[in-house]
């Protein structure tokens, strides 16, 4: 079951190419724009996507996410 995901004030986005979520969408810009014309990552970018880690604080409090994140 597909989980929707949503919570007052919290967006993330997500870049198609490479899946990272970022918390501002100026950082998924960028790194999709990245992705698109390189094969490899930005790491100037991607160090600003939500780390592992912040999944499971994502989980625990319960944000759901939203779009085409893999
Ligand atoms: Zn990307």
């Amino acid at each position: 079951m597909v989980k929707q995901i949503k919570e007052a004030e919290k967006i993330y986005f997500a870049c198609e190419k490479c899946g990272l979520l970022y918390k501002e969408k100026i950082w998924a810009e960028k790194c999709e724009k990245w992705c698109s014309k390189n094969k490899s990552c930005n790491l100037e970018i991607t160090k600003h996507a939500i780390k592992d880690r912040d999944y499971s604080l994502l989980n625990h409090h319960t944000i759901s996410l939203v779009g085409k994140v893999k």
